[in-house]
């Protein structure tokens, strides 16, 4: 982005504003991207349970082909099964668990044991369904006579006239069979992201707020074209892809902070917008501040004083402004002069205070003739015999002709330009009041 470029698209985008700004042509525009990534996640949660009960005949077949099943660690079965062992009276003996595998079912809790990736989900349209089947933990279900009764479902008892009879077996309440169920049910959650982010370090002053079908940056509404999402990542039913572009990669670890990193499928739509940053001096009130081309190419938006900028630029960059400068581009720019020829005779005047005073050093001269070439009023010619100008030491290229105003009021303004461009220094020298004395008497 040249530094012409970027005046033009300030006219372009804020033509109200373009007459009292200045930028600077020694201040570096300055490029940042900033990735607006957004990712629409599903990922899939596992909680265990475990119910175990005094069971009849048909929950026994149920939980036995479940532990029947030598090959597969997770068996579906159908959820009645799990309203049946709720109904069933409740067995409670510890004894019951082994010290390890109660173990095992808590790291299985929350799913850190469990592999989605094994787990063959119900699937709707490419994407997993939000009911899907239970499934057992095989090593953790079990059908076994009740310790208690040694399954005849009942004990023998003294009564209290010492007469020994046969009661229900509390423990199985009289159905001799115990069984274990442990299962999960996989919970679907989906969740949405939006990043934005420059990876060179975020500009500070400057607000996103994305919303649904664009977004405002500091204020500004812009539009940001959300595209068609595309699935970079799939961990779900044996398949294991990830595809991500070159673009999200170095972004992934910030939107994984937002959505997690266990995810069985990752949809992204995201949008590189480019920014460009350049300090500008609002000639009015002689302030300098931070402005913001957003996306020129594609959706350009501008954004002018950056929020909070202003004293910390003036601070870094003050000494490469010099004041002249401003009255270049203000005067191009200034509605009373659109008399060619009394702009002419302005910028001649000013760059002779400007030479006899010396403040003219060379980044000043290269400011300046960016300045003049910038200027479209004039021809390229004249913009070169203005340029040559500022290679005289001392006033004397001046003519009867640059005191010979169209317009008294062009000369008036003048007057106070060289005034202040020659109180700049805090030192009017004895050349520069005669320029000035000169014009007076001419009006
Ligand atoms: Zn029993």
């Amino acid at each position: 982005m040249t530094t012409e470029a970027l005046i033009e698209k300030i006219r372009q985008l804020a033509p109200a504003e373009y007459n009292s700004i200045i930028v600077d042509n020694a201040v570096t525009i300055k490029k940042h991207i900033y990735g607006y990534i957004n990712a629409s996640v599903q990922r899939v949660e596992y909680r265990t349970q475990r119910i175990s009960a005094a069971i009849d005949g048909e929950l026994k077949s149920a939980i036995e082909q479940i532990t029947s099943n030598n090959g597969d660690r997770y068996v579906r079965f159908p959820s009645r099964i799990i309203e049946l062992m709720k109904e069933a009276p409740a067995y409670s003996s510890e004894s019951f668990f082994s010290s390890m595998k109660n173990k095992m079912s808590e790291m299985i809790n929350g799913g850190r044991e469990v592999d989605h990736h094994h787990i063959t989900l119900t699937m709707e349209n490419g994407n997993i369904a939000k009911q899907q089947p239970c499934f057992a933990i095989r090593e953790e279900c079990s059908v076994m006579n009740c310790p208690k009764c040694e399954g005849s479902g009942y004990i023998e008892q003294t009564n209290s006239n010492g007469v020994s009879e046969k009661v229900q077996c509390p423990d199985c309440k009289g159905r001799g069979i115990v069984g274990k169920l442990t299962f999960f049910t996989p919970n679907l959650v989906e969740r949405q992201a939006s990043i934005i982010r420059c990876l060179t370090g975020n500009i500070e002053g400057l607000k996103f707020n994305i919303e649904a079908d664009g977004a405002t940056i500091n204020g500004t509404s812009y539009k940001i074209h959300l595209g068609e999402r595309r699935r970079m990542l799939i961990h779900v039913g044996g398949q294991d892809t990830e595809d991500f572009d070159s673009d999200i990669l170095p972004y992934l670890d910030f939107v994984r902070d937002k959505v997690g990193d266990d995810n069985a499928i990752e949809d992204y739509f995201y949008y590189m917008l480019p920014c460009y940053s350049f300090t500008y001096r609002n000639v009015i009130t002689s302030e300098l501040h931070l402005g913001l081309l957003v996306d020129p190419e594609r959706q350009p938006a501008l954004i002018l004083n950056l929020e909070g900028s202003g004293k910390k630029l003036v601070s870094s960059v003050k000494d490469s402004f010099k004041s002249i400068g401003n009255f270049f581009g203000s005067i191009s720019r200034s509605n009373g002069f659109k008399d060619k020829e009394d702009l002419r005779r302005t910028l001649r005047l000013l760059i002779a205070v400007a030479v006899a005073d010396g403040i003219v050093g060379e980044e000043e001269k290269k400011t300046l003739t960016l300045a003049i070439r910038g200027m479209e009023q004039f021809t390229g010619n004249e913009q070169e015999a203005l340029v040559q100008c500022l290679g005289n030491s001392d006033a004397s290229f001046l003519t009867k002709e640059d005191f010979s105003f169209n317009r008294p009021e062009n000369a008036k303004e003048t007057i106070v330009r060289m005034q202040e461009m020659a109180e700049a220094d805090n030192n009017v020298h004895e050349a520069e009041r005669e320029i000035i004395e000169r014009l007076k008497l001419s009006i």
